[in-house]
């Protein structure tokens, strides 16, 4: 599953080009066009992140925003009007992570959004579908990893990884259903003082994908086409 994003807009025709800019790049996508509608929703639901937008019929977006945040901690980032420092301050002050000032380069919006599912991860989810049993082991269906001896194996069956690859499968797996940027996977792999290519995580990538997906006839690793690569829960 890639990252669910609320999008709040009530502009039928900005809230749509957005739907399908962030569909385009693999997110998983609701819109909302009143306050009370998306606060319902984004309570009710299970999203990765909101896109409020400030003036909205019903309940403006900072009083959606604040609504929303004695409940709970989706990340949101505020869209907001070009000049309007106090929803800005406001906004930042309520909880929002980030704001983006309309009219806006869509580029812009993807890349904060980017950020913003980098920087805050989502929680609830975090290792559903993972079996995390006392040992230190992380079941996935047939797969089991085996932390403390560093073993994984499939249906019994042992694959033998580098310690690189080993560290890749466990921070996907210790991320299930989050998608995780080539960044944020080569901090965990290579290090912060890394300093080479990020496609080398591509490359490991190939690598665990050539000893379990190939030789197993399953599709474990995703590719989120633009964002990165996400471990789904495991679907017999
Ligand atoms: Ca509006």
């Amino acid at each position: 599953m890639s990252a669910k994003i609320l999008v709040v807009e009530d502009e039928e025709k900005l809230a749509r080009f957005v739907e399908l800019e962030l569909i385009h790049e693999g997110y998983e996508v609701r819109t909302e066009g009143s306050g009370r509608a998306a606060l319902a929703e984004a309570l009710a639901g299970s999203y990765d992140l909101i896109l409020l937008d400030i003036m909205l019929p019903e309940l403006n977006g900072l009083e959606v925003l604040r609504r929303l945040k004695k409940e709970k901690d989706t990340p949101v980032i505020l869209l907001t009007a070009r000049d309007a420092v106090m929803d800005k301050v406001s906004g930042l002050d309520a909880g929002a992570v980030d704001y983006v000032t309309k009219p806006f380069a869509i580029e812009e919006l993807l890349a904060r959004i980017r950020v913003a599912l980098k920087l805050h991860p989502r929680q609830d989810g975090n290792v559903q579908g993972v079996q995390t049993t006392s040992e230190g082991m992380l079941v996935w269906g047939p797969l089991t990893m085996d932390i403390p001896r560093h073993r994984v194996t499939m249906n019994g069956h042992e694959i033998p990884l580098t310690n690189r690859e080993f560290l890749m499968l466990r921070t996907l797996l210790e991320n299930m259903d989050i998608v995780l940027s080539r960044d944020t996977l080569l901090e965990k792999v290579c290090g912060y003082e890394y300093a080479g290519e990020t496609n080398v995580i591509d490359v490991y990538i190939r690598y665990l994908r050539s000893k379990i997906d190939d030789v197993f006839d399953v599709h474990m690793i995703r590719t989120v086409r633009g964002v990165g690569y996400v471990i789904n829960k495991w679907e017999a």
